[in-house]
């Protein structure tokens, strides 16, 4: 790759917050850092191009937090969803929640609000989690999880997002679960459970089984918005099930192991 490319490539992580960035196939451990010429060291070498968005992994950044992660996404227009929001959607909850919820992206209400999860689905999801924890004895309500989707932006006529939307904005979604660090993830459909699991497999295969991103343990389900057709019961008993689990994992004390889940 020519120096030009990669300074673009660089500013372009650089924009999006990223400090410093693996490139390659080599493991996280064996990697050096390349951090753009502006900080003043030169990239090491061998410099593979980029094949794709994904090969390139974020550095748990110890100084990174909520708040900075905002303000690095400023008035995002890096990619075409920007364009007909209204609000972004970053993320609400609990700052050290030990649960995070993924959903896909905002929907009408939640462009218009700024929150995640307030129109009918997240009225269900609400109800799930908080009816779920109660019947199951846990002390646990929707304030004391975390929840935010892979696209920040409402896609136009509630489309599912691009592969090249969910890579660009999914990079805030990393360094989100990355300042969060939750004791496990459940991802809310086919779209978010593909983006974090980089999976062909679909959710009706996929959901109720532990899968994992980075090392922390994935649970994906179904998106509470397939739960609210009146032809979905079974779906709706399957998803109370993984909920079941997940919660159990996360909050019973003293912990047990994923196994036993
Ligand atoms: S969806 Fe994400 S990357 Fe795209 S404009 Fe919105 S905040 Fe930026």
């Amino acid at each position: 790759m020519d120096r030009a490319t990669l300074r673009h490539y660089l500013t372009f992580y650089r924009d999006l917050g990223v400090k410093s960035v693996f490139v390659g196939g080599e493991t996280e451990e064996s990697a050096s850092p390349v951090e753009t010429e502006e900080h003043g060291v030169e990239p090491t070498n061998p410099l593979e191009p980029p094949q794709a968005f994904s090969r390139v992994d974020l550095v748990d950044s110890s100084d990174d937090n909520l708040e900075r992660i905002r303000q690095d996404m400023g008035d995002c227009k890096r990619c075409r969803l920007g364009a007909g929001r209204n609000k972004i959607v970053f993320g609400s909850g609990h700052v050290e929640a030990r649960l995070v919820f993924v959903g896909e992206g905002p929907g009408a209400d939640e462009d218009e609000q700024g929150l995640p999860f307030v129109g009918r689905a997240g009225q269900l999801l609400t109800q799930m989690i908080d009816g779920t924890a109660g019947k199951e004895g846990l002390a646990i309500r929707r304030p004391d999880v975390y929840i935010c989707n892979v696209v920040k932006c409402r896609p136009p006529e509630n489309r599912t997002p691009e592969p090249d939307e969910m890579e660009i904005c999914g990079q805030f979604l990393f360094r989100q679960l990355m300042v969060l660090r939750p004791r496990a993830i459940c991802t809310l459909g086919a779209t978010a459970t593909k983006a974090l699991l980089d999976t062909r497999e679909g959710i009706t295969k996929l959901r109720g089984r532990w899968q994992k991103w980075r090392d922390i343990p994935v649970m994906p389900t179904y998106h509470p918005s397939y739960l609210l057709r009146p032809y979905n019961q079974n779906a709706k008993r399957e998803a109370w099930e993984d909920l079941k689990k997940v919660l159990h994992y996360v909050y019973d004390e003293p912990a047990r192991p994923l196994s036993d889940f």
